[in-house]
């Protein structure tokens, strides 16, 4: 059997790996999209408000869209974790599943995870009142005390989920400035379940079966009773398969590309939260706009690559 070659292979199922199948399927090109959680972080956001067309939209309502848009194109959707990428005249992804497969070009948008904060209890009670989901874990939370940890966008965002059911929900910062958006702060500052507490860090999480309360270093708010810990402290580029593979990356582990989305190795593109890209922005519009800029290189290249093809190798 004669292997197929696809023209674009997209790893990673978020909305930059989508947009860009949306645009080379649309390109006429065979493309295939890999994906170990469809729907990347936009499983935790929860209610997007600056997508242009949607006032407001629940984050999983509009990946759906984006996923059935993307199918309806042609593009193939498969779920499998890529554990080596090798490159020759064209390019050779092995699965967790076992499984090859092989493409002209490829487009990296493999997203973010969650860091970890690093403290004793963190592990002991993670998935017994420690969580770094608000959308899977807040219904275990019903009139119940959580912390969120952090003070970015989607320690709020955490926020928002959890103080429509919990009794009371801490948010708990580090310093006496948040960095999330402005319009997002005034607005938690309306509701009374919700109190700030500052200049705090978390030292340790204790509990006996479940979690029972923190530990700080703020001298007023040694310890604070809850019943869950939600972890928001940022997040990591997941580029350690990258990294083998020999693609550069930047000081803090982003895929280092330029202004066509193109990394260090003729062929490969990268898009979305992974990269150094659009100021360091790291918001859905950010990442399907490089999503379809990358297609768009894509496009390019696969279109020189046939011709090469016909007499010598493709990405060289
Ligand atoms: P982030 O913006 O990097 O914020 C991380 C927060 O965690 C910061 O407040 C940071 O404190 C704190 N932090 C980091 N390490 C810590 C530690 N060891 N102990 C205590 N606190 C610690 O990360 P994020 O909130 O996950 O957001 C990631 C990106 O996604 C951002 O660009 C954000 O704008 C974007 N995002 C956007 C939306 C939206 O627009 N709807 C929603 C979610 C995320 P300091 O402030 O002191 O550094």
């Amino acid at each position: 059997m004669v292997e197929k070659i696809y023209d674009a292979i997209i790893v990673g199922a978020g909305p930059a790996g989508y947009t860009a199948a949306i645009y080379t399927t649309r390109y006429n090109m065979s493309t295939l999209v890999l994906g170990e959680e469809f729907g990347g972080q936009m499983n935790i956001d929860y209610e997007i408000e600056n997508y242009p067309g949607f006032k407001k939209i629940k984050a999983n309502e509009l990946m759906q869209k984006i996923h059935d848009h993307t199918l309806s194109l042609g593009a193939e959707i498969e779920a499998d974790i890529i554990t080596e990428i090798k490159h020759d005249n064209i390019f050779t992804l092995t699965g967790m599943t076992g499984k090859q497969y092989k493409a002209k070009t490829l487009i990296l948008a493999l997203g973010t995870k969650r860091r970890k904060l690093g403290i004793p209890g963190e592990e002991k009670f993670a998935g017994r009142g420690v969580s770094y989901c608000a959308t899977c874990d807040s219904n275990f939370f019903k009139d119940k005390t959580v912390a969120v940890i952090g003070g970015g966008d989607s320690a709020f965002a955490s926020a928002f989920i959890l103080m429509q059911h919990a009794k009371k929900v801490y948010i708990i910062h580090r310093r006496d400035e948040f960095r999330a958006k402005p319009v997002v702060v005034d607005s938690m500052k309306l509701n009374s379940n919700v109190e700030f507490v500052m200049n705090t860090n978390v030292k340790e999480i204790l509990g006996e079966k479940n979690v029972t309360k923190i530990k700080t270093d703020n001298p007023n708010r040694q310890e604070i009773e809850v019943d869950g810990v939600f972890i928001d402290v940022g997040v990591i580029p997941n580029t350690e398969l990258m990294k083998k593979a020999g693609i550069h990356l930047d000081k803090s582990s982003y895929i280092q590309i330029n202004s066509k989305q193109e990394t260090n190795i003729a062929g490969i593109y990268a898009a979305g939260d992974i990269t150094t890209g659009s100021a360091g922005i790291k918001q859905l519009i950010i990442a399907a706009a490089e999503g379809a800029i990358a297609a768009n290189s894509a496009f390019t290249n696969t279109r020189e690559c046939n011709h090469k093809l016909e007499g010598g190798d493709c990405n060289d």
